[in-house]
């Protein structure tokens, strides 16, 4: 269909506008139908199920993410009728609490620390009730004698080392920037952890990442201390989930979206509910949280069209954004070992891996060693 034509669409009005929003929330509670499927009852009462593949709303939100439900929730607060459309099986996104069953404590697949003051996540932990722990302390390398070593806070002095990125006159790699540094021997050390942070904690190639982006995040104090969510993450993301449903949300998971027309005041957003049903929503607007990698995607079914594309400067800042590679080992040990280093001094210990030339050390930091 071209654009216009489209637009066309989008303005004759929909035909199925009257219908109360109470019946799409029937088809969505858990366990129930998917979105676009409609339970049905005619005048001589008998229960049937229609299937209506266009549907009104006020706003639709794309991702059930952090900030998907943050939007949702939001709007819903607004008296505006709401419905999330997300491709998974579950909210959360990139925040993953998968429960152990060794453990009483889920492991955390995706995101695990809060990054500074955090002041939104903060509040959205107190709104669920629950608090955060703090994760600072020192940090100390058990080496394979059994002896602990005092580590140095090496974030501070790789952090150190870019603050004269902020001044440079052009933009330049991390890369090229700490070959500036590495011909000094007192350098040494620190370069090489400059560029292990950002490959590491960023997830950054530092061929590609911005020095002052860098220069300026780490001299933001975001990174300078870490806390983590008590419990789960998990805990806050169903009470958010909650919280949204509570208010009118419609929450329509197993549902990818394909394509999204749009124009101001109005847009369409193609989708499959999870029988691969095709269905269209209409609405005055639409929230799109879906993550950098998904938006730069193109060339084949799981794209997200857009209908116009995107104006050109919001191309221009995706092309822009690079999306770094990670992979998360989460390891489950049957005993807490490194509790029992030095006597259990160590028993209130957080245990990191081994990293690099420090392998030969069972567990690089332990934190809050007990004195
Ligand atoms: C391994 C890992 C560790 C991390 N650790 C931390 C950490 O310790 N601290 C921290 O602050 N951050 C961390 N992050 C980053 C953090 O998880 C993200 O910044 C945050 O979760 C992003 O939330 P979001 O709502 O913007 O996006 P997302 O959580 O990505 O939500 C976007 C949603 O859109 C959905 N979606 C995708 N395509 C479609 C489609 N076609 N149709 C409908 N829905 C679609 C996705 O399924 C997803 O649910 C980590 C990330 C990863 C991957």
């Amino acid at each position: 269909m071209d654009p216009q034509s489209r637009t066309r669409h989008i303005r004759r009005g929909n035909p199925l506008a009257s219908r109360r929003l109470s019946e799409w929330t029937a088809a969505v509670e858990p366990g129930n139908l998917p979105l676009g499927q409609v339970r049905w009852r005619d005048r001589s009462g008998v229960l049937s199920y229609r299937y209506t593949p266009v549907m009104d709303t006020d706003a639709i939100v794309i991702g059930a993410g952090a900030a998907g439900l943050a939007a949702a929730r939001s709007l819903a607060g607004r008296s505006l009728r709401v419905i999330v459309l997300e491709a998974c099986d579950r909210v959360g996104g990139r925040v993953w609490s998968r429960p152990m069953a060794r453990s009483g404590v889920p492991a955390e697949l995706g995101a695990e620390f809060i990054h500074g003051p955090g002041k939104e996540t903060m509040a959205s932990l107190r709104d669920a009730g629950m608090a955060a722990i703090d994760t600072g302390g020192e940090s100390w390398t058990c080496c394979k004698d059994g002896n602990l070593r005092r580590e140095d806070d090496d974030f501070k002095f790789a952090a150190g080392i870019f603050d004269g990125a902020r001044s440079l006159a052009d933009d330049e790699s991390v890369d090229r920037f700490l070959r500036r540094f590495e011909g000094d021997e007192a350098m040494r050390e620190t370069t090489a952890a400059a560029r292990a942070f950002v490959e590491g904690f960023d997830a950054a190639d530092p061929t590609i990442a911005s020095a002052r982006a860098i220069a300026d995040e780490w001299r933001s104090g975001v990174d300078s201390t870490s806390a983590r969510p008590l419990g789960a993450y998990r805990l806050m993301f169903d009470h958010l989930r909650d919280a949204c449903t509570a208010s009118g949300v419609v929450m329509s998971l197993s549902t990818p979206v394909r394509r999204i027309s749009w124009h101001r005041g109005a847009v369409e957003v193609d989708a499959k509910n999870g029988r691969e049903e095709s269905l269209t929503i209409r609405a005055r607007a639409a929230i799109v949280t879906l993550p950098v990698g998904v938006l730069r995607h193109s060339g084949d079914e799981s794209e997200v069209v857009f209908d116009p594309d995107l104006p050109a400067a919001k191309r221009e800042a995706l092309r822009s954004i690079e999306m770094g590679h990670a992979v998360k080992v989460v390891l489950c040990f049957r005993t807490a070992f490194w509790e029992r280093v030095r006597d259990g001094r160590t028993a209130t210990a957080r245990f990191s891996a081994a990293k690099g030339d420090r392998s030969q050390c069972i567990g690089r930091s332990i934190q809050s060693v007990a004195s």
